[in-house]
């Protein structure tokens, strides 16, 4: 990290950001141009040592709690888009609908699929309702950044034996005792994250031996991506700071200690998304 403290005025207000290197490998943000999906004033760059697409400021932590929540700045970006193509916009939110219920019913299918039960932890677990279909057996935690939200999902999961911690992922993970989960669930959360290795290797930590996160991210490397270019929809300013395609996903589970595997499905060029279950060697 170069410094932090900037603040920038944009359409979500005044927001403190803190600069940021390659998080896949850690060299210099200076170093990339700003790529040709930059949109002022987030620049979004492409690591010329390891191939990483990401962007090179972060809204600070403690923006996010309250002022800078995930939920308002995506509906001003839904709002942006609806502007500039009416039409396709009211399609793919009606696809969204029908995709939405999908990748909910994934994870718990194969969670328990693998596992009868035990501890699962969400992380950027919003209010909690992904968890709320888990059978008996399950106890579920979570880890999220927006104060509201974290309230709601921790009287859930209370009444099933777990909890929410209100924090930044990293430093939550950090309160958990090793090995202490079976199972985690990182859905439309990575790509949020400014700090996503440190975060993997707590997960790491944090998960039993054979224990295994089930990951749903944007996959920078699909079709849609190259065809729509800036309009494609995994671009979220600055929503969304890192692009993943399947290889650097892989490298970075790798240098977090898990072996990540798509299966059949996991990785279509024809999706905008692509999953992953990043396996915690042992067990
Ligand atoms: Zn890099």
């Amino acid at each position: 990290m170069q410094g932090s403290g900037v603040v920038y005025s944009g359409d979500f207000g005044a927001v403190a950001v803190r600069e940021r290197d390659c998080p896949l490998c850690g060299e210099g943000s200076g170093s990339a141009p700003a790529g040709r999906y930059s949109r002022e004033p987030w620049a979004v760059k492409d690591c010329p040592a390891c191939g990483f697409v990401y962007i090179d400021r972060a809204p600070e932590f403690e923006m996010q709690f309250e002022t800078m929540a995930w939920e308002r700045t995506t509906k001003l970006e839904e709002q942006r888009r609806a502007e500039l193509r009416p039409f396709s916009y009211r399609a793919s939110k009606r696809t969204r609908f029908r995709m939405h219920l999908l990748p909910k019913r994934m994870v718990l299918g194969y969670v328990a699929s693998r596992i009868r039960g035990g501890n699962v932890l969400d992380l950027g677990c919003g209010d909690g309702h992904a968890m709320a279909s888990f059978p008996d057996g399950f106890v579920p935690y979570g880890i999220e950044i927006s104060t509201k939200a974290a309230a709601v999902a921790d009287r859930a999961f209370r009444e099933r034996g777990g909890y929410a911690i209100n924090a930044a992922c990293v430093e939550g993970l950090r309160r958990f005792p090793e090995g202490f989960f079976a199972a985690a669930s990182l859905r439309s959360y990575l790509e949020h994250e400014a700090e996503p290795l440190p975060v993997l290797r707590q997960l790491a930590r944090v998960l039993a031996p054979g224990g295994f996160a089930v990951v749903k991210v944007p996959n920078y490397g699909s079709l849609n991506r190259r065809i729509m270019g800036r309009r494609w929809c995994g671009f979220r300013y600055p929503d969304h700071l890192n692009y993943f395609t399947p290889r650097t996903l892989r490298e970075m589970a790798g240098r977090a200690g898990f072996t990540a595997s798509f299966g059949r499905t996991g990785r279509l060029p024809t999706s905008d998304n692509m999953w992953a279950v990043l396996a915690r060697p042992g067990g």
